[in-house]
């Protein structure tokens, strides 16, 4: 039967939400029995009442982690055994693809056809890609003489910390949770308080898949007081991280003033999109550049929040991406079809809305939106909104709002296009659209960021690696890279001489 807004919206009424945290395999209250609450930003409406996890639940969960690491009926196993279960766990993903979208949904306010159609696909495949590479990852042997053998292998790390944001609150999770399951590793994931569902429920899946109690530990909580215990924590080994780049600073401070705990930090952008003249197609790369920049309400990492325009068509071309805009007002995100859906919350709303007010004293002129939508009573919606004539260097080119707007940049060459793209804190992403094989190669090379495409917007798969330059991060999430942050690298030298 073919969804409608009205049929999903009974599906959802009809979901469990699990609002306790997931330790040692049981669903607890916190220990202080402290609540949050949690709204969907679609209505404003209360999900649930979520345990509000502190240094008692962390602790609590740090030990069910390394006791289950020590017990070994994770860590110890061989790689094949972890393999199937990580394939089972991403079977029963795809299984309770409906749930988990509508969950999704819900509580982030992103369209639920965008998480039928990346989150929890998405999901499932990191989940089986990384399963199937775990037992095809070797170790080597040094180069040595006939009296000594050297043997490099990697080894789990122990218990890892990971703390995720709440733009792609599954996906996120997963790129930290596969491969450090995959490695061994025993985990404690605090999602963020702003959308802590579907993760809760990914936990018990994981249960069910064949992950001993004990190895995934979810507790939800705010970042002061649930996401620092974790960092801050003696007896974590490793701390991973996707979110904003400040917090990422802080995290790292926090790792070196407890036990130097491996920490991998993967944060914020601010990614140029450039449009020479020679484009090969000027309506597609105009669709792609609204697309980039409005897909999940311009709340991703490397949202094309930059248009870097060659003079010679930037009017004729801001029309375009203002015509492809405008096609993307946000609706109910359980309509059919909807390209934008709700922002995360009321105080997220109120900082995009001051960078558009920025955006406009700092003299840029307001191409397309600029406003709050009225989508549903009690939601948080914003126009699709687009700057142009943005000089660089004003707040809306420098800072990342992480949300619906788009500032536009004329340059007159090359060595100006990449000036501007380069002279940022951030080296997430970033595109080249050209005809010229040569001047690609040339821009790429020189572009300061973690990923770069030519004529098209955001390629990526589980194949290749994912994370930024600069302060945009310092690892890489997917692909057999991901690996090295959840190993240690052992060298054993054995006397053969006798
Ligand atoms: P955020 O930094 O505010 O929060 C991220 C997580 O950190 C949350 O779980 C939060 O509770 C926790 N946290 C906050 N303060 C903390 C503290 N002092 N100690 C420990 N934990 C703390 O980010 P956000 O608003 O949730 O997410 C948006 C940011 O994430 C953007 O900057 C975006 O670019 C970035 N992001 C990066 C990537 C990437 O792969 N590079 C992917 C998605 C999002």
């Amino acid at each position: 039967m073919t969804a409608t807004l009205e049929s999903r919206k009974t599906q959802a009424a009809g979901l469990t939400i699990r609002t306790q945290a997931f330790i040692d395999g049981k669903f607890v209250d916190a220990v202080n029995g402290n609540t949050f609450d949690c709204i969907s930003p679609i209505d404003g409406r209360l999900l649930g009442k979520v345990a509000d996890g502190s240094q008692l639940d962390i602790d609590k969960a740090v030990l069910a982690a390394r006791s289950s690491f020590e017990a070994g009926h994770w860590s110890n196993t061989t790689p094949v055994h972890r393999k199937k279960v990580l394939q089972r766990f991403a079977e029963l993903v795809t299984t309770h693809t409906d749930e988990l979208a509508l969950l999704e949904s819900l509580d982030m306010g992103k369209p639920v056809d965008d998480a039928l159609g990346y989150d929890v696909p998405a999901t499932a495949r990191c989940l089986a890609w990384t399963g199937e590479a775990i037992d095809k990852v070797y170790g080597e042997v040094a180069a040595t003489g006939p009296n000594e053998l050297g043997m490099i292998t990697r080894e789990p790390l122990g218990v890892v910390g990971a703390i995720v944001p709440w733009n792609f609150p599954l996906v996120m999770a997963t790129w930290k949770l596969a491969p450090a399951l995959a490695m061994g590793n025993s985990v404690v994931l605090k999602p963020s308080e702003k959308s802590p569902l579907t993760v809760l429920r990914l936990a018990e899946l994981a249960m069910e898949a064949g992950i001993p109690a004990g190895v995934f530990n979810v507790v939800p909580g705010f970042g002061k007081t649930a996401g620092e215990p974790l960092a801050l924590h003696m007896d974590v080994d490793g701390l991973v991280f996707t979110g904003s780049t400040a917090v990422g600073k802080r995290l790292l401070q926090c790792a070196g003033l407890s036990n130097m705990k491996r920490a991998y930090m993967e944060c914020g952008g601010k990614s140029p999109n450039i449009v020479f003249a020679d484009a090969p197609d000027l309506d597609k790369a105009a669709q792609a550049a609204a697309s980039a920049i409005f897909y999940n309400q311009g709340e991703v990492c490397t949202a094309a929040s930059r248009l870097l325009v060659e003079e010679s068509i930037r009017e004729d071309f801001v029309a375009r991406v203002v015509d492809a805009g405008r096609k993307l007002q946000p609706q109910h995100p359980f309509t059919p079809g909807a390209a934008m859906g709700a922002m995360v919350d009321a105080g997220h709303v109120e900082r995009v809305m001051g960078f558009i007010a920025k955006g406009q004293a700092e003299g840029a002129r307001l191409a397309l939106g600029g406003k709050q939508a009225q989508v549903v009573e009690g939601g948080c919606y914003i126009e699709p909104t687009i700057f142009d004539g943005v000089q660089h260097g004003h707040t809306i080119s420098r800072e990342e709002i992480f949300g619906p707007v788009l500032s536009v940049i004329g340059f007159t060459d090359e060595a100006q296009a990449l000036k501007f793209a380069n002279d940022s804190d951030y080296g997430l992403a970033a595109a080249v659209w050209t005809r010229d094989i040569a001047r690609a190669h040339r821009v790429t090379r020189k572009l300061r960021a973690g990923s770069v495409w030519v004529n098209y917007w955001d390629g990526g798969d589980m194949t290749a690696p994912f994370g930024g330059y600069k302060q945009s991060g310092n690892g890489r999430d997917k692909s057999l890279h991901a690996f090295d942050k959840y190993t240690e690298i052992k060298a054993t030298w054995i006397n053969l001489k006798g």
